[in-house]
């Protein structure tokens, strides 16, 4: 195991990998029709990291002493034949933990191919139960039904145990909080209730706009109690909950109001192969340049050395409202969350 550290202490467990920035939603919170709209610029084919650029990319993360690989967007599932880059990082030994965030739209597709290309896991993200209040969050009219599709399919394929995140916002879906618990309560998936973030500089984020995780637990409580649990392991971000029935556990991402940087052990990797040491980066260092002039896997080793032991990131512990409005950063959509 590596014992590369950055500045803090922080040891390099997790890669999250982002296949592609586009998407074919467009949640308020983190793609705004009105910023992500037919003018938009997307990244270009040749922009893109190749499978087998990634692959190397990984590879030398886990000689780093990455642990867990994430695929993410944008929406994963978009990128063509995405089950060839599952089967390519699955064969990686070191890797413990292999899993992908989707919104879920193309999942009931794609479920069975990723499980047999070796995928452990999947996270789904599902904002409401409610149809008006998730076609409007997510901006295009996608319907509910077709997502609990996705998941059920995944779970038939045994992508399990599967996560769900819902991202809480106030005035918009605060009131599905409980409908989401109850619907997953004794399904044997998680969800986890995620504190709306200032990521990016196009989603409007507000203080005012965030329910907190303390709230969302209230409400849960209030219909199903709940007693907190100990964190699965170092750096794990949702703090859970069980409830008192056996009937499962939640988790909730307080990334606002009780930051978690001391545990923070995530790189995340661009579609164009741009490393990011924090989600709320304003700039990442280039990989891609290295990877298509000839570099070694020694060069490749050196720079993400050199890029994690410099690392001093703890943007959400020094969050204020100079640092939301003020400091460049990059959006969620492009380095995916
Ligand atoms: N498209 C996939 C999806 O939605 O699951 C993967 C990429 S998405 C950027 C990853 C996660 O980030 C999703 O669960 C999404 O809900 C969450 N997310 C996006 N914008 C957010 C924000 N402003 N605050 C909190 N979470 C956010
Ligand atoms: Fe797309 Fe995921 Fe962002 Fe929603 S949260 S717009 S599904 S990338
Ligand atoms: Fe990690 Fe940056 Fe989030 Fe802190 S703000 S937990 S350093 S990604």
């Amino acid at each position: 195991m590596s014992s590369l550290t950055d500045t803090l202490g922080r040891p390099l467990h997790d890669l999250r990998i982002s296949v592609t920035d586009r998407c074919n939603f467009r949640c308020t919170y983190c793609m705004p029709k009105e910023v992500f709209g037919r003018e938009y610029e997307f990244l270009a084919r040749e922009q893109l990291l190749s499978f087998e650029e990634i692959d190397r990319v990984a590879r030398a993360f886990v000689r780093a002493g990455a642990r867990k690989l994430r695929l993410t967007g944008g929406e994963p599932l978009l990128r063509k034949n995405i089950e060839d880059l599952v089967s390519l990082l699955a064969r990686i030994p070191e890797v413990e933990d292999l899993t992908l965030t989707t919104n879920g739209s193309l999942l009931a597709r794609k479920a069975e191919a990723l499980k047999a290309a070796g995928l452990n896991r999947v996270t789904v993200s599902l904002d409401s139960m409610d149809d008006t209040v998730f076609m409007a969050m997510n901006d295009v009219g996608f319907p509910v039904q077709k997502v609990l599709d996705g998941i059920e399919a995944a779970a038939a394929a045994g992508l399990s145990p599967i996560k769900v995140n819902m991202v809480v916002k106030r005035g918009v879906n605060e009131d599905s909080v409980v409908d989401v618990a109850s619907h997953f309560r004794g399904t044997g998936h998680v969800v986890r209730f995620i504190e709306y973030m200032d990521v990016g500089t196009t989603n409007g984020w507000r203080l005012d706009d965030v329910v907190s995780g303390r709230e969302i637990v209230q409400m849960i409580e209030a219909a199903f109690p709940v007693e907190p649990i100990d964190p699965d392991y170092r750096g794990e971000v949702a703090q859970r909950y069980r409830y008192l029935d056996g009937a499962g556990e939640i988790g909730v991402i307080t990334s606002v109001t009780q930051p978690f940087c001391g545990d923070c052990t995530r790189a995340r990797l661009s579609a164009e192969g741009q490393v990011y040491t924090c989600l709320f980066a304003g700039k990442g260092s280039d990989l891609r340049a290295l990877l298509r002039n000839g570099g070694t896997d020694e060069d490749l080793d050196q720079a993400i050395a050199s890029i994690w032991s410099v690392r001093a990131d703890r943007y959400s512990e020094i969050r204020t409202s100079q640092t939301v409005s003020i400091r460049p950063k990059v959006e969620m959509s492009y380095i995916g969350g």
